[in-house]
């Protein structure tokens, strides 16, 4: 089934409130948590559970890669306990090496098809939590300087006038960025997609290390263009910064955001109590207050306003098997650092 359908059949039922029960337990010992998205949202997380439940939380904020790297290096000796949030596809890498352990939580019955199709993908040991669409933003002021149209396409940011001007993150450390190199790949076929990638290249300034750096840069105008899930770019436009998301003509890719048990974690319990409550209404509610617009992976949990319509979007059929497989994402991020990120 293709997401969009997904998307257009009850994304949009809602349940308002946020019903954490009061008070704190007991202190009911830690929990270690990997979070992948923005520090704010992980901090929200980890003190809203740590509220609920007494259990202290040790939060580290990674990108996907990032954590990914962290897992594998810890394998023999795990440190972390749950690895909660950040794209799908370095979750799937791990979960095909082992590093992340099967879990069925009784919230299952309650996501959408997307959050559980990971699931499956994962053999059980990922499953979805949310749901963005990559694209861009633009400095709408830096772009009506440079005198050239308001891009709307992935073509449009290969303007010789954007030299030096667009920062899009490493795909190696970034999940954003990775999420960029496998969906230029699909819509454009491997050879031309190389071809963009390295034309891309030209224009761009720096390769930052965190996904959605390029965004605050751009609404800043420290850059014309950031290469970013489109949620990324509505958090500074909300707040009234010069900066336009764009989800771009040709189509685009999307991520499924995911959550994962260390395998091996220390305090397992603990985890599984994350987990089941990560994917509860409530706790998925909190991401709007904490100024993350994705789409949440259980059907209940309140849409927010200001998230990108995902639905209205040109998405590609996004390929989460292969492109988060361990060989092809090796395969793959080797090539980038080969053919892209060496040239002068
Ligand atoms: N920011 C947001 C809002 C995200 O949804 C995600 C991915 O899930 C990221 C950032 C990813 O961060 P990074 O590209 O640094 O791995």
């Amino acid at each position: 089934m293709k997401i969009r359908s997904w998307f257009k059949t009850g994304l949009f039922a809602a349940a308002a409130g946020v019903a954490l029960s009061a008070g704190a337990a007991q202190a009911q010992g830690s929990l270690v948590m990997y979070c992948g998205v923005q520090e704010e949202w992980c901090r929200a997380m980890s003190n809203a559970f740590e509220k609920e439940t007494g259990i202290k939380v040790a939060m580290t904020r990674k990108s996907a890669g990032e954590i990914y790297a962290q897992l594998k290096a810890e394998s023999s000796n795990p440190r972390g306990d749950i690895w909660w949030g950040g794209t799908g596809d370095p979750h799937l890498q791990a979960a095909e090496e082992g590093l992340t352990q099967e879990y069925a939580s009784p919230a299952n019955k309650d996501l959408h098809d997307w959050a559980l199709n990971q699931w499956t993908a994962a053999k059980q040991r990922s499953i979805g939590i949310y749901a963005g669409a990559l694209g861009f933003g633009f400095n709408t002021e830096q772009i009506k300087s440079k005198g050239i149209p308001e891009p709307k396409c992935w073509a449009d940011l290969l303007n010789a006038k954007l030299k030096d001007d667009v920062q899009v993150a490493d795909p190696n450390s970034s999940g954003t960025a990775y999420n960029l190199l496998a969906t230029v790949i699909q819509l454009m076929g491997e050879d031309k997609g190389f071809e963009y990638l390295k034309a891309l290249h030209k224009n761009v300034s720096q390769y930052t290390k965190s996904g959605a750096a390029p965004a605050k840069a751009a609404s800043l105008g420290e850059t014309a263009v950031g290469i970013v899930f489109i949620h990324d770019a509505v958090v500074f436009a909300v707040q009234g910064d010069p900066i336009k998301p764009v989800a771009p003509c040709e189509g685009t890719g999307y991520e499924i955001g995911s959550m994962s048990i260390v395998k091996g974690a220390r305090n397992l319990e603990n985890a599984k109590k994350f987990y089941d409550w990560a994917l509860t209404p409530a706790a998925q509610a909190l991401a709007a207050p904490a100024k993350s617009y994705q789409v949440p992976s259980n059907k209940n949990a309140p849409v927010p306003p200001q998230s990108p319509k995902m639905s209205e979007m040109k998405l590609i059929n996004y390929d989460f098997v292969k492109y988060g497989s361990s060989a092809e994402r090796t395969r793959l991020l080797a090539k980038w650092d080969k053919e892209v990120k060496a040239l002068p």
